[in-house]
């Protein structure tokens, strides 16, 4: 018996449920993902007990020795990794590394160009419920109406007219390759400094699966959750032009105490992503999507922009006759989990939605590949293609738990 379930039970009951419901469901939002067991080690370490204001070798407090080498070696594996002069790991989220980075490059007023947020863009990117809208003016691009995909000569016209200080390039609902190369000859051309979110794919950036901003942007943001495969958190990567203001604008601009135990298992992380391995695993996450993309098409859902090119797909769930979030709703009463997404140019609320958006890491993380990817994909159809049929939804549910069991989540070896 663990320590945690003889002193409370209760939530040791809670924590528990939840290890079984991560085992026997189809984990397929696109942006989480399963940490290694080492990954959750070194997170909940002894590291959370400890206060460290400031930077390596520049604490507020005392009894920093550890947190300094811990902070370092976390840097250095960062700047590594992603080939940047500068590294800020202390960010607690990606909300907070945006907020961050945006105090560091620009004021309060200035003109900002970030991906419209019902075509994929992020909260952060703009939203008027968000701090980013209520501070910044931020002036949205699009998608093309026909192609679904970014048009750089479309998004450059509209750049040298509104004059951004910035722009920002990075996703989370957009599954076509982005050009850091063109998005930089823009930002050049409009006098504007490029902040790159690479958030979602920044594992496949790692493992050289997709482009890398890091000669193109002058600032990017990341969490490291998602396809990298950390801790929940989130870090900036800069040149080293702006490394002296990012770090003030995490500490003490936005920020208190870093979350040491966080940082540690960032560093593992980081560790991790550099290993061969780690480069197979991301190649073989795009191949899911790929080959999850196919299926689904086939079996005639449509997909928006036509496929995919990284870890994740937006359905336009229209081509079955049904909202987002009734796709959601339907496939989680199978034991698939995904999310209702707007598409572009959708005419539905962002409360239900058109698409659905899916995504492959953290089925790749369990050790599936392309047979399994078809395996699901049938399934996802079933449930589309009749929504209502609560015997359809049992069935699914049933086989999917047996299905799924066999493929070991990452620092889980006690579900039952
Ligand atoms: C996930 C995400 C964020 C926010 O990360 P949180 O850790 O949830 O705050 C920011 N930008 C993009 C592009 C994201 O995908």
């Amino acid at each position: 018996m663990s320590v945690l379930s003889q002193r409370d039970p209760e939530i040791a009951a809670i924590i528990a449920d939840e290890r079984v419901r991560q085992v026997e469901t189809l984990e397929m939002i696109a942006s989480e993902n399963y940490a290694s067991a080492a990954v959750l080690e070194a997170t909940g370490s002894v590291f959370t007990n400890k206060y460290a204001e400031g930077y390596p070798g520049k604490r507020y407090y005392a009894g920093n020795q550890h947190s300094d080498r811990l902070e370092n070696a976390a840097i250095d594996r960062a700047k590594a990794l992603f080939g940047m002069a500068h590294a800020n790991v202390q960010p607690s989220s990606g909300a907070e590394a945006n907020m961050a980075a945006y105090f560091a490059t620009i004021q309060p007023g200035d003109t900002v160009m970030g991906l419209n947020l019902d075509q994929g863009g992020h909260l952060t990117h703009g939203s008027p419920v968000n701090f980013s809208g209520r501070l910044y003016n931020f002036v949205p691009y699009t998608v093309d109406r026909e192609s679904e995909a970014l048009d750089l000569a479309a998004i450059r016209r509209q750049a040298l007219e509104c004059k951004p200080k910035l722009i920002v390039a990075g996703y989370t609902a957009y599954p076509r390759k982005i050009d850091f190369a063109g998005f930089k000859e823009v930002a050049k051309e409009a006098g504007a400094l490029l902040m790159v979110d690479m958030s979602h794919i920044a594992g496949l950036i790692a493992a050289g699966e997709h482009m890398s901003p890091r000669d193109y942007a002058d600032i990017i943001t990341t969490t490291t959750h998602k396809t990298l495969r950390g801790p929940r958190g989130g870090m900036i990567l800069t040149t080293e032009e702006w490394a002296e203001a990012v770090d003030k604008a995490v500490f003490p601009g936005t920020q208190g105490g870093p979350h040491l135990h966080t940082i540690a298992g960032k560093a593992v992380a980081f560790g991790e992503a550099a290993t061969p391995e780690f480069k197979a695993y991301a190649r073989k996450i795009v191949e899911n999507a790929a080959a999850l993309a196919d299926a689904l098409q086939s079996g005639g859902l449509r997909l928006v922009s036509g496929g995919t090119d990284n870890h994740l797909i937006l359905a336009d769930c229209n081509s079955v006759g049904i909202s987002g979030l009734k796709a959601q709703n339907a496939l989680q009463g199978a034991g698939i989990i995904t999310n209702k997404n707007t598409i572009p140019y959708d005419t539905r609320s962002p409360f239900v939605g058109s698409g659905l958006r899916l995504g492959t890491p953290a089925l790749t993380s369990r050790g599936m590949g392309a047979d399994e990817m078809k395996r699901v994909a049938a399934w996802i159809l079933r449930v589309l293609k009749d929504p209502d049929g609560d015997g359809v939804r049992e069935t699914v549910r049933k086989e999917v738990a047996e299905f799924a069991r066999p493929f070991p989540v990452p620092g889980i070896t006690d579900a039952d």
